[in-house]
């Protein structure tokens, strides 16, 4: 008998992490995503939440 039923597709790529500049402070910072451009400093202090309007 032939079980398959563990053999998931492997969906999880690696991504290459990547140094890239921040679009925000032009700081350079490892990308630990396709989409990340903006740095972890800048993401959590500057006005990155505009949806919150203080
Ligand atoms: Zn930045």
């Amino acid at each position: 008998m032939s079980d398959q039923s563990n053999t998931k597709p492997v969906s999880d790529r690696v991504y290459e992490k990547k140094k890239r500049n921040c679009l925000k402070c032009r700081e350079k910072f490892v990308s630990e995503w396709p989409g990340e451009r903006i740095c972890k400093t800048c993401k959590s202090s500057t006005a990155w939440r505009e949806g919150i309007a203080a």
